[in-house]
């Protein structure tokens, strides 16, 4: 196994992001964490702490995308469609957001404050235009 550097990045499964291309990593560049939205989730945390603390990384890149498909959906409406098709209700929360932006910003904040993690001052958020192929970074307060 090569050695990662210091980089992680959570970001959605949508196979339009290609995070290699997107970023310009090259194998043994970075820990990447994929789930639906990109968004941060206990276990998201669970695999950073596991990433900073025993793997060495330091900086986090939080990259969700234009068009995603966790806009589309509502964590009411999701939630009602599983527990309809199953008779069970999910015991995990959906995920779903309005906006892209409002998600990086919240996603970067979950980072930021999770006591979990040694290396919180290098976190940033990001859009990745699945069009323009363009990486565009969002202020995080
Ligand atoms: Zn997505």
């Amino acid at each position: 196994m090569e050695p990662v550097r210091k980089l992680a990045i959570v970001t959605c499964m949508d196979c339009r992001i290609d995070p290699a291309a997107a970023i310009g990593l090259q194998r043994g560049d970075a820990h990447v964490l994929r789930n639906a939205g990109g968004v941060v989730t206990d276990d998201v945390i669970r695999s950073l702490a596991i990433s900073q603390c025993k793997l060495g990384t330091r900086e986090v890149m939080v990259v969700h995308h234009t068009d995603c498909g966790m806009e589309k959906i509502t964590d009411e409406g999701f939630r009602a469609e599983l527990e309809s098709d199953t008779g069970v209700a999910p015991n995990f929360p959906v995920g779903a957001f309005a906006d892209v932006e409002d998600s990086v910003r919240g996603s970067v904040r979950r980072i930021r404050e999770s006591p979990f993690l040694p290396h919180r001052d290098a976190v940033r958020g990001y859009v990745y235009d699945v069009a323009t192929h363009e990486l565009r970074e969002v202020a995080v307060d």
